[in-house]
């Protein structure tokens, strides 16, 4: 049974790195389908052009009929853009190519930051999670999401560059913070595509830990490649294969991340 936050409204996680490839769209598909396992009804919107959330869930683009794009740019309200999953309790906003010129598009429209998060409002009661697929630059839309979010989740690659551009981020989310949303923070940081067997993912993962403490997440994401076979057959690694080490590696983050929400709310 699901119990609501406490003020009824949805957490919103923003999934932001500026490097693609690093696993923000893997972990926002595959979170979102353990968080929805638990019976925690979750919305992914997918806010970068290239669509890959929305295709890995099976969406082809002639059925986004409304997406990212109405939203932030034609100030459509979330809700109209809601779509089914085929996952029990997972829904999904797509994007489409039109979030390419998004950005241009804004440039002199007021709010600029906030049209994600005033779209969002009117489906805040219609879910206990929204996460936010974010593109892999820190441009207008990211700065939306950062705008629209309680909390971000860093996916982080367990290779040389990993920490490279990475302070570039936190001192973008300290400045979003001090300039236009007080409460944000940082849920974690998850360390992806690990690979046991190559000495540099053990030296960038302790890096980490010892630059961010506690706020990375004891589960480790592994490179597997059931993991990157399960979006061109459209589905999460959960319904793809549920017992790969992806997969119980994606179970076990949404349950460490949902233990440190209710310890957030206590
Ligand atoms: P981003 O959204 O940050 O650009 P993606 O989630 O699209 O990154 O991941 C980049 C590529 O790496 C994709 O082809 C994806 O399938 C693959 N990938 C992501 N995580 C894993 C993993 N744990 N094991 C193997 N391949 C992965
Ligand atoms: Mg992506």
């Amino acid at each position: 049974i699901t119990k609501p936050n406490k003020d009824g409204k949805a957490r919103i996680l923003a999934i932001a790195n500026q490097k693609g490839g690093v696993g923000k769209t893997t972990t926002a598909v595959n979170l979102a389908t353990a968080m929805a396992a638990c019976d925690k009804r979750v919305l992914i919107v997918d806010i970068d052009a290239q669509g890959n959330a929305s295709t890995g869930l099976g969406i082809p683009s002639p059925d986004r009929t409304v997406t990212s794009y109405d939203m932030i740019v034609g100030r459509t309200q979330a809700i109209d853009g809601v779509v089914k999953t085929n996952v029990p309790n997972l829904s999904l906003i797509p994007s489409d190519m039109d979030l390419s010129g998004a950005e241009i598009e804004l440039i002199d429209y007021d709010r600029r930051e906030y049209r994600l998060k005033d779209s969002l409002k009117s489906v805040e009661k219609e879910f206990d999670f929204i996460l936010i697929d974010c593109p892999p630059a820190l441009g207008l839309l990211t700065l939306n999401a950062l705008c629209a979010c309680d909390a971000v989740l860093v996916p982080l690659q367990c290779e040389f560059y990993a920490l490279e551009g990475l302070s570039h981020l936190i001192r973008t989310i300290e400045r979003v913070k001090r300039a236009f949303n007080p409460k944000l923070d940082i849920q974690g940081v998850v360390l992806t595509m690990y690979d046991k067997r190559n000495n540099l993912s053990d030296m960038v993962a302790s890096d980490v830990r010892e630059y961010f403490g506690d706020k990375v997440y004891e589960t480790v994401i592994p490179r597997n490649v059931r993991v990157s076979e399960a979006p061109s057959h459209g589905k999460p690694v959960l319904l793809y294969d549920v017992n790969c080490r992806g997969s119980r590696a994606y179970i076990h983050l949404a349950s460490e991340i949902l233990k440190r929400e209710r310890r957030l709310s206590a």
